[in-house]
C-alpha cells in the first residue's frame, strides 16, 4: 500500500513509457509495411483481371471477324452460282422459239439478276463490317500488348518491393523483442490490446487534452499524469497518456488539495 512511489519507480515508469513509444513507432512502421505487403498481390491481381478482360474482348472480336468473313465467302459463292445460272438463262433466251419461252427465260433472268444484286449489296455491307472489326482488333491488339508489357513490369517491380518489405519487417523483429524486453508484461499486454484496436495506443496529453481523442482530461488525472508516478489512461479512449510539457502541478486551476 505504498502511497508515494519511490524515485526508482518513477524512473521505471518513465523509461517504460519511453520504450512503449519506441515500440509503437516500430509497430506503426511495420504496420504500413505489412499493409503494403498485403496490398501488392491484390493490386497485381486486379491488373491481371484487366489484362484478361481485354484479352477476352479481343478473342470475341476475332470470332466476330471470322464469322463475318465466312458469311462474305458464302455470299460470294452464292453470287458465283447465280452468275452461272444467269449464263444458262441467257442461253435459254437465245434459244427460245416462242414468245412464251422467251418471257419465261426473261423472268428467270430478272429474278437471277435481282438475287445477284441483293447478294452484292449484302456482301458490301459485310465487307464494311469486316473493315470495322479489323480496325477495332488492330487497336485492341496494340492496347493488349501495352497492358501485358505494363503488367510484366509491374510484376517485376512488385517482386522486388516485396523482398524489400519482407526484409524490413524481418529486420524489426529483433529490435522489437529488445524494446519489448524493457516493458513489463502487464503494460505490454495493455499496449497491444489498445494498439490492435486503435493503432496509436500511447499518445501525448497536451493542454489538458488527450491528443488521441481530443477529450479533456479530468484535472486530478492530469495532475497525476504530470507527476509521472503512475500509468494514466484516457478515460474516454483508454489510450496510455504521456506528458511532455513542463509540469504545472501547482498552477492555476489545478488545485491539488
Ligand atoms: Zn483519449
Amino acid at each position: 500500500m505504498e502511497e508515494f512511489p519511490t524515485v526508482g519507480e518513477v524512473l521505471t515508469l518513465k523509461s517504460e513509457l519511453a520504450a512503449l513509444e519506441e515500440l509503437q513507432a516500430l509497430d506503426m512502421e511495420t504496420f504500413d509495411n505489412r499493409k503494403e505487403l498485403q496490398q501488392i498481390p491484390e493490386n497485381l491481381e486486379a491488373m491481371r483481371t484487366d489484362v484478361a478482360r481485354v484479352g477476352e474482348l479481343l478473342e470475341r472480336e476475332r470470332d466476330r471477324l471470322n464469322e463475318a468473313e465466312q458469311w462474305r465467302l458464302a455470299r460470294e459463292r452464292e453470287i458465283s452460282v447465280q452468275t452461272d445460272l444467269l449464263k444458262k438463262s441467257k442461253a435459254k433466251l437465245q434459244a427460245s422459239r416462242s414468245e412464251k419461252e422467251m418471257k419465261a427465260a426473261q423472268r428467270e433472268i430478272d429474278t437471277i439478276k435481282k438475287t445477284i444484286s441483293d447478294g452484292e449489296e449484302e456482301a458490301l455491307k459485310v465487307l464494311q463490317a469486316i473493315e470495322q472489326y479489323r480496325s477495332a482488333i488492330d487497336e485492341h491488339t496494340k492496347e493488349f500488348a501495352e497492358l501485358e508489357t505494363h503488367l510484366a513490369a509491374s510484376e517485376k517491380e512488385a517482386e522486388e518491393r516485396m523482398v524489400e518489405l519482407k526484409g524490413q519487417i524481418a529486420k524489426t523483429d529483433g529490435r522489437r523483442q529488445e524494446i519489448a524486453g524493457r516493458i513489463s508484461a502487464k503494460t505490454l499486454r495493455l499496449y497491444e490490446r489498445i494498439h490492435k484496436r486503435l493503432g496509436m495506443a500511447i499518445v501525448e496529453a497536451a493542454e489538458g487534452k488527450c491528443t488521441g481523442c481530443n477529450l479533456e482530461i479530468l484535472a486530478q488525472r492530469y495532475i497525476e499524469l504530470q507527476k509521472g508516478q503512475k500509468l494514466i489512461q484516457c478515460t474516454n479512449c483508454f489510450r496510455i497518456l504521456v506528458f511532455k510539457g513542463q509540469p504545472q502541478v501547482n498552477g492555476v486551476g489545478h488545485d491539488d488539495a
